[in-house]
């Protein structure tokens, strides 16, 4: 008999079963996947670490997670710059004075305040939905070019049917400054996620191919309490329906050749582009493999968005009002599971970064392990 059985071995199983364990329990991990790390999975291809299930890069503004997370790994120097691709036309990213330079002609920061000060005119009251919001961050011309399409596509919704926040994710600065994330400690696990998950599951007895849903009755018989990191809604046979998710699909390439786009990421911004972005994934690691030495060849992911339907991978919970309120009333159920805890991406439907997840989940250890 176990004290926990952590279903899902993603950075919430991980980082709670570690906990676990630091404090005297025992523990199970199972994951229905044939790998551990959920989405933050790598694997070394040709010398690469490629990232399975979407570009990770790791960011955070919290002290107390990064010393956390640096003691079962070292991390890099990597600092997210995507590039824009509009139809052939490259524009620096997030929202910043190199941006604005190539879309307005704009030198000084007054000028662009300026240019986007007299194109946020047409937002006369508190933004509304997304599209509201982002015209009045960055204007409209922005907006028509960087912003509708990808979010269109990566949502397979229009921007006013989408809430506000998703956009503020964003920075925007009137100075040329092109790091993506306004945060403190930002960087890429030497060697891969993986070996940063393995690290923490050290110790910890992990079963792969295991679905507990398939197997509940006899998985439960193994420990007193259960921390579940799958979707809520399947944890209930989606009794009260399904929760929406956005699903992602990667279609990898192997190239002969030393380099494809010379930047981690590029995203399409325009409509037609089928995909939304193009990760080149030796870049996260500055081409170079673990001996320093440049690699030869790369590998490249598009990655394409769609709706999530039952048997896909869901990614992203779209944090709708309409999904808003049907996860309080998955929530209701989840708290009258007094054996169970629903942590992570998927069992609490929340946006979470990988660091928020890494928090939530030190802060659930906290409460339930002392
Ligand atoms: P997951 O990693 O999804 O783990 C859940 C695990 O549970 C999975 O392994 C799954 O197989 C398993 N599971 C589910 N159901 C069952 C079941 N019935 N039985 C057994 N096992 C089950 N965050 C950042 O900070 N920076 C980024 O750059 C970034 N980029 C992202 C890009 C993409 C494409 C996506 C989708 C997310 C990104 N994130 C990023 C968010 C990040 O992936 C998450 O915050 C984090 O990985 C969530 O960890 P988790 O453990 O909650 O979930
Ligand atoms: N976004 C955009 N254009 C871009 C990149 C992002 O319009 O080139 C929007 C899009 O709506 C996205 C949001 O900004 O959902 C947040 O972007 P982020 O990169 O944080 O999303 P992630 O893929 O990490 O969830």
């Amino acid at each position: 008999m176990y004290d926990y059985l952590v279903v899902g071995s993603g950075l919430y199983g991980a980082v709670f079963a570690h906990e676990a364990k630091a404090h005297g329990k025992t523990v199970l991990v199972i994951d229905k996947r044939p790998n551990i790390a959920g989405n933050i999975y790598t694997e070394n291809i040709e010398g690469i670490n490629v990232h399975k299930y979407g570009a990770h890069i790791f960011h955070t503004n919290d002290k107390k997670v990064w010393s956390y997370i640096t003691k079962y790994a070292e991390f890099n120097r990597f600092t997210n710059s995507p590039v824009a691709n509009y139809k052939g036309e490259l524009y620096s990213l997030p929202f910043n004075m190199y941006t604005f330079n190539k879309m307005w002609g704009v030198v000084t920061p007054e000028e662009a305040a300026a240019k986007i000060e007299e194109q946020r005119k047409e937002i006369t009251s508190e933004p509304k939905n997304l599209e509201e919001q982002a015209i009045s961050l960055v204007g409209r011309d922005i907006y028509e070019k960087l912003i509708k399409g990808y979010t269109e596509k990566q949502w397979g919704r229009d921007c006013k049917e989408l809430p506000a926040f998703i956009i503020k994710r964003l920075p925007v600065r009137l100075t040329f400054d092109n790091n993506y994330f306004n945060a403190l400690y930002q960087g890429i696990p030497v060697g891969g996620y993986t070996k940063l998950v393995e690290n923490l599951l050290d110790g910890i007895e992990v079963r792969l191919n295991t679905d507990y849903l398939e197997h509940k009755a006899e998985l439960d018989a193994l420990a007193g309490k259960v921390v579940y990191t799958g979707p809520i809604d399947a944890y209930f046979d989606y009794k009260l329906g399904t929760l929406e998710y956005r699903s992602v699909r990667f279609e990898n390439e192997l190239l002969d050749k030393p380099s494809f786009q010379g930047n981690a990421a590029v995203n399409y911004t325009d409509r037609e582009t089928p995909w939304t972005r193009i990760i080149e994934h030796k870049w996260f690691e500055f081409g170079k493999d673990e001996n320093g030495n440049d690699l030869p060849k790369t590998i490249i992911s598009r990655e394409y968005s769609s709706e999530w339907k039952p048997g896909d991978e869901p990614y992203y919970p779209v944090n709708d009002e309409k999904n808003g309120k049907l996860y309080a009333e998955y929530k209701k159920l989840a708290d009258a599971e007094e054996r169970v805890i629903f942590g992570g991406r998927l069992g609490e439907y929340k946006y979470y970064d990988m660091d928020q997840v890494i928090a939530a989940a030190l802060e659930c250890a906290e409460r339930v392990l002392n």
